[in-house]
């Protein structure tokens, strides 16, 4: 038979965990929140809310009860406010919860080779490289845009859907002076141009050069909010840069492209096996 107080005491502590598991996911999920909406406008509207709910608990817990009425019924219709303020972030977390595949990219790619679909789907590096070299030296501004686990329907979306094979002239012809598919940026998936003309979110970083343009922002400001790589190639300089979670490596040469590229897209699975 269970001590009484044994009983207690196991009931204690299984409350205890699962309270720590709600906190953990609770920290979990706001830090998420944080990472999708840092850098945006919606990081302060997120912080006033929070700042409204915290001063309506101390208000409750003191029981004034006019202020407590007063924002209760502001919070209640919170949620639906919440829905419309955030409308686009939410829509974007779903887009990303939802397209997120099971098998990451580097599994598929491994299970690929027996399959011998792996060939059409890994990415044709010398043609990007070659491509920007080419426009680098012509001073064709460009912005490419490398899709890695997250799916980038929602930028893809603002621009004109292509969806063709990967190729160097192609490349080169979109960003082409006189092209009516030059503006903005091409997103590159599997291989495939899947869109051009794409409108990016700009990244609102203070510490920016200001001697860089909406074209470098959009392309750090995409690696922000995603995965994903970005290459720029400045109209004004010439100069490659190269993005990656945010962060700018600027005036790289066609060669560091390259080793960066095979080093980005070359799982370890690919390095054992050679
Ligand atoms: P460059 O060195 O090539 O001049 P920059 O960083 O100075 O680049 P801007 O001159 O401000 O950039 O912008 C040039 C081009 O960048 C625009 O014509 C447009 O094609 C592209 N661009 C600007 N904003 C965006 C955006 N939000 N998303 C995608 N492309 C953009
Ligand atoms: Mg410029």
């Amino acid at each position: 038979m269970i001590h009484p107080h044994l009983f207690a005491v196991t009931a204690f502590i299984q409350l205890r965990l699962l309270d720590i598991v709600d906190i953990l996911l609770v920290a979990i999920l706001l830090y998420y929140l944080y990472k999708l909406i840092r850098g945006t406008g919606a990081l302060n509207i997120f912080l006033g809310i929070i700042s409204i709910y915290i001063f309506w608990w101390l208000v409750r817990i003191f029981e004034m009860e006019l202020l407590t009425e007063i924002l209760g019924q502001f919070i209640s219709v919170g949620v639906l406010a919440l829905i419309v303020v955030f409308q686009p972030e939410i829509r974007k977390f779903l887009l990303i919860l939802g397209t997120r595949s099971f098998l990451s990219k580097k599994t598929k790619r491994f299970f690929g080779r027996f399959w011998h679909f792996e060939q059409s789907t890994r990415l044709a590096i010398s043609d990007i490289v070659n491509a920007c070299e080419e426009l680098s030296s012509s001073k064709t501004g460009a912005l490419i845009v490398l899709t890695m686990e997250n799916n980038l329907d929602v930028f893809q979306e603002t621009g004109e859907m292509i969806d063709a094979r990967m190729s160097r002239q192609l490349l080169e012809n979109i960003f082409f002076k006189n092209s009516p598919l030059h503006d903005g940026a091409v997103i590159i998936s599997e291989n495939r141009i899947k869109a051009a003309r794409c409108v990016l979110p700009v990244s609102e970083s203070t510490h920016f050069p200001a001697y860089l343009g909406l074209r470098h922002r959009a392309a750090v400001g995409v690696t922000e909010q995603s995965d994903a790589l970005a290459i720029v190639v400045s109209e004004q300089t010439g100069r490659i840069s190269w993005v990656k979670n945010g962060q700018m490596k600027r005036n790289i040469k066609p060669v560091e492209l390259k080793e960066i590229l095979v080093k980005e897209f070359s799982s370890e699975i690919d390095k054992k096996v050679k």
